[in-house]
């Protein structure tokens, strides 16, 4: 978690205060540190390239928005896509397709084709979907994803990599595809696992570089010779005050000892969204009612669950602060409440905060990875705007929904206009 600076009792996000980015684009906002970004990756790509050859592939589910990627993009960044719709954000954003690398899960041959005539390399997730490609295209260089039976993540939603998951091939079944593919005749260049997301621990990626290293040799052995392994993503950032960082020196050393000394891999490539993105950017939200319920007090805010799913999806934690309060000593616990019409529209349980008012802007920290991008129009609210602060000016990077935009695609039969 980030310590901010304040101004007059007012935190400042990149240099502005958080009051004036919520007067000048209302809330709830977006607002993202544009070197932040910058910081994460160099920090990342730095600790692994220091053993080997890596490329950094910004999981761009994490967040898709065209500025933040055109950012990477000029840091070099290679991208990890989930869906043709990613894929041609990327594209829409400048990042050349040989950059760019597919890994779906249960993949329509209508996306298999959509994705190969966008003519990115495609990491296979199933022994079917390497048939039904075989059918659409078996030009373009190929990785498949294989299921570890390992797995790490904030929450069991997000574990992908233990056995019987619905990610990857099975351990059994991964050598057979494998050769199945050279039957067939694909440009066969990699090998891909990704165990889940959020995880702070380093034995997990070790145990998992470990069964690739076996699987790649295994794999030699049978006269397929792979240029990269690539570890996928899920390295956690600490969402809570003074909770413990993963040791990236350490994962980074670590991981690449293994496929350095057990085989003759010389590529590495990382996917880490999370970790580039979660801390870049604040959610402000405006409180606009203060409730004494009687057995709970409540900040009710602008923010629901439909503007920042994770804590009612998984019951994850973010760090919550008054903007215009900063350093403030708390005086009671509240709950800090959203606008949607469920009872499980919580950001924020039982925090010690100062006293709130009306007007009052709320910071939610580490809104950046899974915060946009899950975002949704529930309870016909229009999805908020997203700014982008750097060198201590704030720029617009989406604006926010109209209310028109909330049936722009919906038809009403003419029978039902009479
Ligand atoms: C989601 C995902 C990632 C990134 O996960 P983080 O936890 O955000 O780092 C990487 N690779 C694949 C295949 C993914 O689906």
């Amino acid at each position: 978690m980030r310590d901010f600076e304040s101004e007059n009792g007012v935190m400042l996000f990149a240099g502005v205060p958080v009051t004036d980015l919520a007067d000048a684009f209302g809330t709830p906002v977006y607002v993202t540190d544009e070197q932040r970004i910058r910081e994460n990756y160099r920090r990342i790509r730095d600790a692994f390239s220091a053993h080997m050859e890596t490329a950094v592939h910004y999981a761009c589910k994490a967040n898709t928005n065209l500025a933040i990627l055109s950012i990477l993009n000029q840091e070099g960044s290679g991208i990890d896509a989930v869906s043709a719709g990613e894929v041609a954000a990327c594209i829409r954003a400048g990042i050349p397709p040989e950059r760019i690398m597919y890994t779906g899960v249960n993949v329509s041959d209508a996306e298999l084709k959509a994705v190969t005539d966008m003519e990115v390399m495609i990491n296979i997730d199933s022994e079917s979907g390497l048939e039904r490609l075989a059918a659409i295209n078996r030009d373009l260089p190929v990785s498949f994803r294989i299921t570890p039976d390992v797995g790490s993540g904030h929450s069991d939603k997000v574990v992908t990599g233990r056995r019987g998951s619905k990610f990857g091939i099975p351990m059994d079944r991964v050598v057979k595809t494998y050769l199945r593919a050279r039957d067939l005749g694909f440009d066969i260049r990699g090998i891909h696992a990704h165990i889940g997301s959020g995880g702070q621990a380093v034995e997990p990626f070790t145990d998992m570089a470990g069964i690739m290293a076996d699987t790649v040799n295994r794999l030699q052995d049978k006269g397929i010779d792979l240029d990269f392994i690539d570890i996928g993503g899920g390295i956690g950032v600490p969402y809570r005050m003074n909770e413990e960082e993963m040791d990236l020196e350490e994962l980074a050393f670590d991981v690449t000892e293994i496929i350095l000394e057990e085989t003759d891999v010389r590529k590495l490539i990382v996917e880490p969204g999370r970790y580039i993105v979660c801390d870049s950017t604040v959610l402000l939200t405006r409180c606009v009612d203060v409730k004494d319920a009687g057995t709970k007090r409540y900040i009710g805010v602008d923010a629901g669950f439909n503007t920042l799913a994770r804590p009612a999806m998984y019951d994850a934690y973010h760090y919550v602060a008054i903007g215009n309060r900063f350093g403030k000593a708390a005086t009671a616990k509240y709950d800090v409440a959203g606008p949607i019409c469920e009872s499980g529209d919580i950001l924020a349980r039982d925090r010690a905060l100062p006293k709130p008012e009306e007007g009052d802007v709320v910071v939610v920290y580490d809104a950046g990875a899974y915060g946009f991008s899950m975002s949704s129009n529930y309870n016909s609210r229009p999805l908020c705007a997203e700014v982008l602060v750097n060198d201590g000016e704030a720029e617009l990077i989406r604006e926010h929904e109209a209310p028109e935009d909330l049936w722009r695609n919906q038809i009403v039969p003419e029978r039902l206009r009479r």
